[in-house]
């Protein structure tokens, strides 16, 4: 019973740090996350556009760990990752961890909060073997048996294999020490993600996971796994019905989640307020759910907090009609509750296009719930630490934003407008290509055509439908177990509104063909149901990845947008002028609605947006002060009235 008590005690404790993890008062930065070794190992620019062979990276380094958070707490940066183990080995890395407290001090008296930076992804066996001698045996191998290497031309960092147990349990007092002696917040694990090994020892494990499962010879058509291999990464691609690759994809998620639920453990047990996170990159990429153990739903159960990291710094790019944004992955992590940061901004690299618009990523991020980041601090010249030209550029701006920030807090804060919601089965997305175009192209139209969208993300087990849901839409859901169907079906014969698309429900959670639709029979002549046999289209390339490549809607979204109104989905107010490239986040207030809209393509004013809503006021537009940047960046309508 004491025990329980204080497990219990332990959470509640922990939840208030996480509880005071607001995004709209963090904001978030780099610290040097890499040792002098990586750098100079690399040779190459890196992180932060850092020449890794230049002759003053340690004098930088040394600036960085004493001064860089009194300019991190003038610019109001208050949370960042810092470099303390990269995969060289501990009794390696540990030489440079005086000069990582001395960073960590520096931080906390500037009010800078600090992760611990773990890299999940690597052995650097050229400094670890010294230490470990079995490495090898630590290691990922592709299909053919050779070491896997870190991507580019890493050649020097081999992968971990995440079945080794050697390996989860040597990072646990490293991630321990971290916050406890170490003095850090908390901890981030980069990378974290697993390419598929294929060692023996994956073989037998992979083979022992098949033996124990139900319905063998009906779902593999026999029972003795002893010989089985596991399949090669090009078949888990399109439609996945070979049931040992669907296996493959749900041991390993499995197994990825499980190290992060005992990385949980042990990391509250030695310090119960320390924050685990991890970087698990775009976790909408379809690629990495498949072959990298990116499963959202699972991962976020052990994480306290998300890093996202991709290549989307938001931009619309008129020639090819294609818009680039974190709307879905943002949309995606608010409505699983994760506090995150999605970075997508490359500081060394970015246009000076996208310098001129630097407000755009970090008003995305506060009006969807993620953690602003700026990486001016990471940002050294030859000549000086830090670039002093950026910096004068950029104080002004995040002035402006942060007093935009304090004054619409309480709108901000606000709970979004989603009364649209999208079918989001989350095994269905990794099992079937048409699933994940299917959720893409409903998405694609609702952000174009400023329907506010949200999402239901579902498992074969279970699918909730909550309250505020006014239309559901099933976007070419091929997939849906018998449950799903059913909760589908119920709602629907209680009146709630439906519009299914496409070829919904012919197949089960598996990917695997009813005999009988279970879904399409039991809704039809309901008046509250729309069933389009057509699904809705892109016009060219989807492609949800490092950076998104998705083409516009075929039709323009016209069918769907119709379907909406068939089914009697009105919304409180009219937009009217607002293109394609101007998103819109809507927030309920107290008072009405807060219609934010955000230009993708501030290179072209923003037109003189229109926002009717008879019965009600609709206050004039504000924008982020008088600045003449921003303004073509951003304008908020209030429509008042309920
Ligand atoms: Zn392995």
């Amino acid at each position: 019973m004491k025990k329980l008590v204080i497990a219990f005690l332990i959470g509640i404790e922990a939840l208030a740090v996480v509880a005071a993890m607001d995004p709209l008062d963090m904001r978030w930065t780099f610290g040097a996350h890499e040792p002098i070794t990586m750098y100079r190992r690399k040779g190459v620019k890196t992180t932060g556009g850092i020449e890794g062979s230049s002759k003053w990276t340690d004098e930088w380094l040394n600036w960085f760990d004493t001064e860089s958070p009194k300019l991190m707490k003038e610019l109001g940066l208050n949370w960042c990752h810092a470099r303390f183990y990269k995969g060289m080995g501990w009794e390696f890395e540990k030489k440079d961890y005086p000069n990582v407290r001395r960073f960590v001090d520096a931080a906390h008296a500037n009010g800078v909060h600090v992760l611990a930076y773990i890299q999940f992804m690597t052995l650097y066996y050229e400094n670890m073997l010294a230490e470990i001698p079995e490495l090898a045996t630590w290691a990922a191998k592709d299909y053919e048996g050779r070491f896997r290497c870190y991507h580019g031309n890493s050649y020097y960092r081999w992968l971990p294999c995440i079945s080794c147990d050697e390996w989860v349990d040597y990072l646990i007092p490293i991630m321990k020490f971290a916050v406890t002696e170490g003095g850090f917040d908390g901890v981030m694990f980069d990378n974290a993600t697993s390419k598929i090994c294929y060692c023996e020892r994956c073989k037998r494990k992979f083979r022992e996971h098949l033996a124990k499962l139900p319905d063998l010879e009906q779902r593999f058509g026999f029972t003795d796994m002893r010989f089985v291999q596991p399949p090669p990464e090009s078949v888990l691609k399109g439609e996945i019905k070979d049931a040992l690759a669907q296996e493959l994809i749900f041991w390993r998620s499995r197994m990825i989640s499980d190290i992060f639920a005992k990385f949980h453990r042990e990391l509250k047990k030695a310090n119960p307020n320390a924050i685990l996170s991890a970087n698990v990159f775009e976790p909408r990429c379809a690629d990495r759910m498949r072959t990298e153990c990116v499963d959202i739903p699972q991962m976020i159960a052990n994480l306290d907090f998300m890093v996202a990291q991709s290549g989307n710094y938001p931009e619309y790019d008129a020639a090819n009609d294609r818009l680039r944004t974190r709307f879905r992955l943002l949309k995606t992590l608010r409505t699983l509750g994760m506090p995150n940061v999605a970075l997508c901004d490359n500081d060394s690299n970015m246009t000076p296009e996208q310098e001129k618009y630097y407000l755009l990523p970090l008003l995305e991020d506060v009006l969807l719930g993620g953690v602003p980041t700026d990486r001016t601090v990471v940002s050294p010249g030859a000549d000086c630490f830090y670039d002093k030209h950026k910096l004068e550029r950029r104080r002004p701006l995040l002035g402006l934003f942060n007093t935009f920030v304090r004054n619409e807090r309480g709108m901000l804060a606000s709970r979004p407008y989603e009364p649209v919601k999208l079918l989001f089965p989350v095994q269905s997305t990794i099992l079937s290509d048409r699933c994940h175009r299917g959720l893409g192209v409903a998405e694609e139209i609702c952000l174009r055509r400023h329907v506010p969208f949200g999402y239901i993300i579902s498992n074969p087990d279970a699918l909730i439908i909550p309250e505020d849901t006014e239309v559901l839409v099933v976007s070419d859901q091929t997939c849906l177990s018998e449950a799903q169907c059913d909760s589908l079906v119920t709602w629907a014969k209680k009146g709630g509104k439906l519009v299914v698309t496409g070829d919904s429900g012919r197949c089960d959670e598996l990917n695997r063909q009813y005999q009988t639709n279970p879904l399409k029979p039991r809704l039809a002549g309901l008046a509250n149901v729309v069933w389009r046999d057509a699904s809705d289209t892109f016009s060219g390339r989807f492609s949800i990845s490092w950076a998104h490549n998705i083409s516009a809607p075929s039709d323009n979204g016209d069918r769907l947008v119709a379907d909406l109104a068939k089914v009697g989905f009105r919304m409180p107010y009219e937009l009217r002028n607002v293109p394609p490239w101007v998103l819109t986040e809507v927030k309920r207030t107290q008072d009405g609605y807060a219609v934010n809209c955000l230009n993708f393509n501030p290179s072209t004013p923003l037109p003189e947006i229109e926002v009717l809503a008879p019965g009600r006021v609709v206050r004039k537009p504000t924008a982020i002060e008088e600045d003449t940047a921003s303004r073509s960046l951003y304008r908020l309508f209030d429509v008042v009235g309920q």
